[in-house]
Formats: C-alpha cells, structure tokens, sequence
C-alpha cells in the first residue's frame, strides 16, 4: 500500500461492527485506530465513579477538567486501550452501566468540545483510522475516505449479544435492543453534532457481509484513492 497517507472516517450505528473493521483496515494499512466511542465511555466512566450530575453545568465543567484522556498499547494485543486519569479502564467501559449512560453525556457540549479538541489533534499525522459518530462531519470533515456503516437492527442486537454475552452470562436480547434503539435515538436526535451520514461518505451495508468482504470493500476504496492521487501528480 502506498506512503501516501490519508485519514479515514468511519461512523454509523452502534453495534455495526465499526471498530471490528477499523482495527482490521489499521493493522493492514499501518494506521492508527482511535476509538472516539471509547472516549466517551471513558467519561461516562468518571461522572458514574464520581455521581457528576450531567445536568449541573458546574458540575459538569469542573469534571472535564479533572480528566484526562489517553490511549496506550497492549503488547499481548497490539491494540491501543483508553487510560482514564492514566488507569487502564478498557475493562470497565462496555458495562452496561456506562453503555446506559455515554449518550446522555456524549450529547453534552462541554463533553464534545473536549473530546473532539483531541481527536483534531491525532489526525495532524495523517495515516489514522477513527470510528464513531461525528467523524466524517464534525472531527475530520476533510477526510479523504469517509464510510458510513448500518446493518439491519437484527443483526447488530445479535451482534452485541455474542460479544456482551461471553462476558456477562446473564445478559438478554432486549436488554441489548432496548440499549442500541436508545442510543441510535439520542445519538440520531442531539442538537450538538448529531449522527448524520456526511454527504460525500459511502454507504456500508453490512448485514449479510463476511468481515472478510468487508475489509476487501473498503480496500478496495483506499486503493482507488491512491491511485487517483497518484494520477494527479503525475499529470
Ligand atoms: O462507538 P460506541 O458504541 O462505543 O460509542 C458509545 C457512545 O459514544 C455512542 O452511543 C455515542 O453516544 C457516543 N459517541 C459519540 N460520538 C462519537 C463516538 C461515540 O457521540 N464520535
């Protein structure tokens, strides 16, 4: 693949598989993946810990600025893992409890201004791969490849069971539906940057594709792109 390196926005839905296939583009490409979901996590981590009152803008404020946001590798993984305050939280952060709560606060401003004031910064390389909800409109608006994930609303709740389940036993279906309707509606509804397909983001419908299929399709766009830029120069 070339040296040319671009930013890639993926955003969607929850449960559609975005960091699955993002984690697997950066490993291909040599990127850097950043989970912008994590982050949010990792605040709604703090304000649950701390019982912030997401209504209280004080509060909310003072909170912000008590946390601080970092990601480190696992050598065993290889995967980059969400520090709160510099504790590895990456085991805390899919608990239902804060999966309850992250949309709640990912709608506050002050939340979003501080979350995407970083994510702004990782993208100055280049060369990364982030997923979330805003990316291709709010984070990186100039990104060269923006894709846009949905499935059918079946699939993903079964989806998340089969990852949620193997950590929790006791999980249910509807607990699981009930979650992801609640968060597509909020995520869909907030004023601040709501979850919007951009208009210039290709649409990934993954329903009944293997991750296999879904990591050649994407690909496939980033090879495009190279070879249309390296047309250019030479021309
Ligand atoms: O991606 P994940 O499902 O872990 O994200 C958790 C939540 O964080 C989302 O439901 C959404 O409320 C919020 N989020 C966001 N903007 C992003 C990424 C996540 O508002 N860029």
């Amino acid at each position: 693949m070339s040296a040319h390196k671009i930013i890639i926005a993926i955003d969607g839905y929850s449960s559609c598989g975005k960091s699955t296939l993002a984690k697997e583009l950066a490993r291909k490409l040599h990127y850097n993946f950043i989970d912008s979901g994590a982050m949010y996590r990792a605040i709604t981590l703090y304000f649950i810990r701390n019982g912030v009152n997401v209504a209280d803008t004080e509060a909310v404020n003072a909170a912000i600025s008590d946390i601080n946001l970092s990601f480190e590798l696992n050598p065993q993984t290889r995967q980059s893992e969400i520090c709160l305050n510099d504790e590895n939280v990456e085991g805390y952060i899919r608990d239902m409890l804060v999966s309850d709560k992250v949309s709640e606060v990912a709608a506050i401003k002050a939340v979003r201004t501080f979350a995407v004031a970083q994510q702004k910064t990782m993208g100055k390389k280049k060369g990364i791969i982030m997923d979330g909800r805003d990316i291709g409109t709010s984070v990186f608006p100039g990104a060269e490849l923006k894709i846009f994930m949905t499935a059918d609303p079946d699939v993903r709740v079964m989806r998340r069971f089969k990852e949620l389940h193997a950590i929790n036993p006791h999980i249910g279906l509807d607990e699981i539906r009930h979650n992801l309707e609640l968060r597509d509606y909020i995520d869909s509804t907030r004023e601040e940057s709501p979850l919007r397909r951009a208009d210039d983001a290709i649409l990934l419908d993954n329903s009944n594709m293997s991750r296999e299929e879904q990591l050649r399709f994407v690909e496939q766009l980033v090879e495009n792109l190279v070879t249309d830029k390296k047309s250019i120069a030479a021309n």
